[in-house]
């Protein structure tokens, strides 16, 4: 019986130019964003220049987390406390988390069938809670309709907010993911695209809201130092008006950043590469069903998703269980029980009480999740996959 033997939470390792920039800042001891010569601008403002030209957005902010992007980006959209905002049921706890620390209310809206939110729900919730906004979280990837969602946003004049975590480097329709709404966050925490440990990303084209993230980020009257910042004369009223939650990021990080986003697109086909060979694999085996992605999206395949329709709870308890025995590391967010990043909806009990969310609970009793670290050659990728079929078809 074949087994899989490497890690599946082992990201590759950082390049000698990234180590080189790292070590450079650590001899020149200014380690802080602004402790820079005057004239001179910091790694952070490098990278911050780049992201934003590689989002073509006007403006980008680096902080510390990509939670802690959310949080400050709903403020600067102008979420306030006692606000409604719309969010996807199936995503990661920072999203709630993010609505939460802000005082505002999530609205949950089911997942459809192919992992995306669901767009008559999304409109039907729209209506009936009037909320502010949508905290949109493009989770694992996969982009619901932008043309469609884009719409619905604009008929119920909601503000969009995107959690790009696991879609830096993807697009719809040749758009970069992130350049649809008001505002987008990324996450540069390990286990996505770009690694730096800890940290977040925000763009936007609204200098106002760019002008208030940066100062809600512990600007300490800095301003004037970013260089992918709106003009002063946006911060020159809402610079006593906006309170300093610090989250910056450190020019530690964003030097081994910067080097790591040189590299991203030609990452995201190594990703898909062995998202495609899993994918071809998983394909023979008539239990799997794989979402259907629109040929307008052009997602990064870090992780995969599939479902097994036909299985009971029991069942699929089973299979994660016989292939972890054989080395496959698989996630189930349907699991009554919170475990290591995942957790359902249901466990977030701080939240208000929601509506039932019976697509949603259909959908995740039967989905697995799988990561694809690029430590995994393709052909590790199609050993991965024959397991899968393996087990599933014999149990
Ligand atoms: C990881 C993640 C985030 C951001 O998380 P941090 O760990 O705070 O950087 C946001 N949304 C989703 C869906 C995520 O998976």
């Amino acid at each position: 019986m074949k087994c899989f033997t490497k890690s599946f939470t082992q990201q590759p390792s950082l390049s000698e130019l990234a180590i080189g920039r790292a070590v450079a800042v650590m001899q020149s001891g200014r380690l802080h964003r602004y402790n820079t010569p005057k004239g001179e601008a910091s790694e952070t403002d490098l990278l911050e220049v780049e992201f934003a030209k590689y989002q073509g957005s006007d403006y980008c902010l680096a902080c510390s987390s990509g939670g802690y992007a959310m949080h400050i980006a709903l403020r600067a959209a102008g979420v306030q406390v006692g606000d409604r905002v719309l969010t996807n049921a199936f995503t990661l706890a920072p999203v709630p988390g993010a609505i939460h620390n802000c005082g505002a209310e999530s609205v949950l809206v089911e997942v459809d069938q192919n992992y995306c939110i669901d767009l008559r729900d999304l409109a039907n919730k729209a209506e009936i809670s009037q909320a502010k906004a949508l905290l949109l979280s493009h989770m694992r990837g996969h982009i619901a309709d932008m043309d469609e969602l884009m719409r619905i946003c604009q008929q119920h004049d909601l503000l969009l907010i995107e959690d790009c975590a696991h879609t830096m480097g993807a697009s719809w329709g040749g758009k970069k993911s992130g350049s649809f709404g008001d505002i987008a966050c990324f996450s540069t925490q390990t286990y996505k695209h770009i690694n730096s440990g800890e940290g977040g990303l925000i763009t936007s084209n609204n200098p106002q809201m760019m002008a208030a993230a940066i100062l809600y980020s512990g600007s300490y009257m800095l301003y004037e130092n970013h260089q992918a910042a709106p003009d002063k004369e946006y911060f020159s009223e809402a610079k006593l008006h906006t309170p300093n939650y610090s989250g910056r990021m450190d020019n530690l990080r964003a030097a081994i950043l910067r080097p790591q986003l040189t590299e991203l697109d030609s990452q995201v086909q190594k990703w898909n590469q062995r998202y495609s060979a899993i994918e071809k694999e998983l394909q023979q085996c008539n239990q799997v069903r794989l979402p259907t992605r629109s040929a307008k999206e052009n997602f990064v395949g870090s992780s995969i998703q599939f479902s097994l329709p036909a299985r009971s709870s029991t069942e699929i308890a089973k299979v994660v269980e016989q292939c972890a025995q054989r080395g496959v590391s698989l996630k189930w967010f349907g699991d009554s029980e919170p475990k290591g990043y995942t957790s359902k909806y249901d466990s977030w009990a701080y939240l208000s009480e929601q509506s039932k969310l019976d697509r949603t609970e259909e959908v995740l009793a039967s989905m697995l999740d799988m990561r694809i670290p690029l430590t995994f050659s393709v052909e590790d990728c199609q050993l991965i996959a024959q397991i899968i079929c393996s087990v599933v078809n014999n149990s």
